[in-house]
């Protein structure tokens, strides 16, 4: 077995002792019996656009707008219980119905070529949980396309260069603030853009849409152009209009 096939393996491995120990109740209702019972999983994808606020210097590529923002669900109900389970409790069985949330997400955008492109993890997440749940659910989505015939790709073209701490109970303007300049480019990754691929920025949950819109400015600093913003769920209301499932 190689190092990649021994990591697959263990993860595998850490996602069924994670079933077993935490989870033979349905994380979202409690229903005894599987990790994620078929009617929570049904409630799941509710696909639709989410507002977010732009701020910033004016770039040339910031005429073409970084593309929509679109999200697989509202962030409550099951949808949270089954993010917060994955991220903070270590249920890596629901990587796989994560990924095909983002996976309808980032198909909502468009017809592809894309490079999936994950917020980067902060480097005390990665430790603490031992994987980067985000860079997970992003290979997983994008698998999912390539399946479905599609050419999409994840590719972890940004890093962190600082960490601007948790967002949790900061407003709008500070969260801005805390994330400005956090992010760069990570050069060795350019040559695994898919040549004519859009970029779609991707992350778990979109709120104010400070993270997001930081990664986007990042990426057009250094010349590259967005196509859209995808999320598994999306905290505020939808607009009304923007409803496209
Ligand atoms: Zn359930």
């Amino acid at each position: 077995m190689g190092a990649g096939g021994l990591r697959r393996w263990m993860e595998d491995l850490a996602a069924d002792v994670a079933d077993l120990t935490l989870s033979r109740a349905c994380v979202a209702c409690g229903e005894i019996g599987s990790v994620l019972c078929s009617a929570c999983k049904v409630s799941l994808i509710r696909v639709h656009r989410h507002e977010i606020r732009p701020w910033g210097t004016p770039s040339p590529h910031q005429q073409a707008g970084a593309g929509p923002v679109v999200v697989a669900s509202t962030y409550d109900g099951a949808a949270k219980r089954v993010i917060i389970a994955h991220k903070e409790h270590g249920v890596l069985g629901l990587t796989q119905v994560l990924g095909s949330m983002l996976a309808v997400s980032i198909a909502a955008l468009g017809e592809g070529p894309f490079a999936v492109v994950p917020i980067p993890p902060h480097r005390d997440a990665v430790r603490r949980r031992g994987i980067d749940t985000l860079g997970a659910i992003a290979d997983r989505a994008t698998g999912e396309l390539r399946a479905a015939g599609w050419c999409a790709n994840a590719v972890p073209l940004l890093r962190r260069r600082a960490d601007g701490g948790r967002h949790v109970g900061r407003s709008a303007p500070e969260r801005r603030a805390a994330v400005q300049d956090t992010m760069a480019v990570d050069a060795r990754m350019i040559s695994r853009l898919v040549l004519g691929g859009g970029l779609i920025v991707v992350d778990d949950v979109v709120t104010t849409g400070a993270t997001v819109w930081e990664a986007v400015r990042t990426l057009w600093a250094s010349g590259l152009a967005v196509e859209g913003i995808a999320a598994v769920a999306g905290t505020e209301r939808p607009a009304a209009s923007g409803m496209i499932n």
